[in-house]
């Protein structure tokens, strides 16, 4: 996939919708805009160069699973086929509200009547003693773009030591990348287990000891005091906090993201962590609307505010907000965090509330069910009679996914379904049409 050519035009350009973000808000957004406006000007800027691609296939790159053609989010034909306008390549760098206006690093200017700010996130990096700048060519790298993808490809080889730092989603899927690469990898990560925010720990052991036969080695309970240079700059090794030393060449820092919220520095737009939106997704400044990674989102398993840095969130984000910049009525209640991945060939997939320990669960009236079946682990969180969350690892567990998440995002009361769908959710519980429908499982957008 080389870099698609930018349309460059350096005087203030007029734009009727204006979309910052290439991604899966962004894209979404366009979309949805031209269902209803099959001729208003559309214009799509990004600061990388490339055609849409679907960010979390980064690290199946890396383990050879798949190309960057393949990686593409739409088809090769999509700017043209929704009349969009692609500045690629360049940075939004300056955003006024007043004059609604966009100046890319280029010189261009562009003059909107709506603007989607659909900016996505930025890799967090704690300040480490003597790490080096991540991205500058010495040896330290984040991971979440294609372009971070690309340059880990070109660097690692099978003698290549190297330490992840982070054991959440994104430390552990680059990990696994970089399994195709090299086996001497180290992984550091502070909580007491590794995939703490999506796992227990008894899911979280099952894909540990996966990991470790691949031959990683896991540092839990552990963080990165310091970084150690050689004379040429580079990256040597890592000082954990309980005195150890790691040699290695390459270290990635994955230990999260932050909501991408640059552009709204200077104006009005308001911002706590993520940019503010209501449910149409206008921001506080009218005409100025935001979705995906860079927003607070509505969370419905608690209904409370928070960033839900999930690509079905950001997909359904962009298409409210493309339709009521188009003039559609429309609105966003909100999301559940459901997530469907893979760690070393386990299926899993994770939705709602699922880490609580057992004395909230008492008191808050929830009750926990957990089957497990070797590698296969399942765990149900259910309150008032419904299913509030579940872990379901392991392919035993995961194939009847869509009648549980169904079960979830419908909120509807176990009672009425019976028991038995617990045990074994047949789809015989329900009547033909249902079936059908039930039976499209969890899809990817
Ligand atoms: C390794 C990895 C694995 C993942 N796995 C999963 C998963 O299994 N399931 C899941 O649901 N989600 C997963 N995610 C998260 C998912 O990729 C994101 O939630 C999703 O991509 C968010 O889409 P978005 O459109 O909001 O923003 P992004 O995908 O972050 O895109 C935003 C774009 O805007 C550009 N941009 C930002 N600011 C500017 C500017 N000022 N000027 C020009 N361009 C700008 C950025 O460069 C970027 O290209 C994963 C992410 C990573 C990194």
């Amino acid at each position: 996939m080389s870099p698609l050519k930018s349309v460059s035009k350096k005087s203030v350009t007029p734009v009727k919708y204006l979309i910052i973000g290439n991604s899966a808000a962004g894209v979404a957004a366009v979309e949805s805009i031209r269902q209803y406006d099959k001729t208003g000007t559309l214009a799509v800027v990004s600061d990388e160069p490339w055609h849409t691609y679907s960010r979390p296939l980064i690290s199946y790159l890396l383990e050879g699973k798949t190309t960057q053609e393949k990686m593409r989010y739409r088809g090769d034909s999509f700017y043209e086929k929704y009349a969009v306008d692609t500045y690629l390549g360049v940075h939004a760098e300056k955003l006024d509200t007043k004059k609604r206006t966009v100046t890319l690093s280029d010189g261009v200017v562009l003059k909107y009547e709506k603007l989607l700010l659909a900016t996505g996130s930025v890799p967090f990096v704690p300040p480490i003693s003597g790490c080096p700048a991540p991205n500058a060519g010495k040896g330290v790298y984040t991971f979440i773009k294609l372009a971070d993808a690309l340059a880990l490809q070109e660097t690692v080889t099978a003698s290549t030591q190297v330490v992840v730092i982070g054991g959440g989603l994104t430390g552990v899927k680059a990990t696994e990348g970089l399994l195709h690469l090299t086996k001497n990898i180290s992984l550091v990560e502070l909580a007491p287990r590794i995939l703490p925010n999506a796992l227990d720990t008894a899911a979280s052991d099952i894909v540990k000891r996966r990991l470790e036969s691949a031959g990683v080695t896991i540092n839990c309970d552990a963080s990165v005091s310091e970084v150690l240079t050689g004379a040429d700059g580079n990256v040597s090794s890592v000082r954990l906090s309980d005195g150890r030393t790691i040699p290695c060449d390459v270290l990635v820092i994955s230990i999260g993201v932050r909501p991408n919220v640059e552009l709204t520095k200077g104006t009005d737009i308001a911002v706590e962590r993520g940019i503010l939106i209501d449910e149409t997704c206008q921001t506080s400044v009218p005409d100025v609307f935001a979705a995906g990674d860079c927003v607070v989102s509505h969370d419905l398993t608690d209904d409370s505010k928070r960033i839900l840095a999930i690509l079905p969130n950001a997909y359904q984000q962009g298409k409210t907000a493309g339709a009521v910049m188009a003039g559609q009525d429309r609105t966003d209640k909100g999301a559940r965090p459901i997530n469907a991945t893979s760690f070393i060939g386990l299926p899993l997939i994770t939705a709602g509330k699922t880490s609580l320990t057992a004395e909230q669960a008492t008191e808050q009236g929830i009750t926990i069910i957990v089957d497990s079946e070797g590698e296969n682990y399942r765990k149900l969180v259910i309150q008032n009679d419904r299913i509030i969350g579940f872990i379901l690892l392991g392919a035993a567990y995961t194939k009847r996914a869509g009648i549980l998440t169904d079960l979830l995002n419908r909120q509807v009361p176990l009672s009425s379904v019976g028991a038995g769908v617990l045990q074994t959710p047949e789809l015989l519980l329900f009547d033909k049409a249902e079936r059908l429908q039930r039976m499209e499982g969890v899809r990817s957008i």
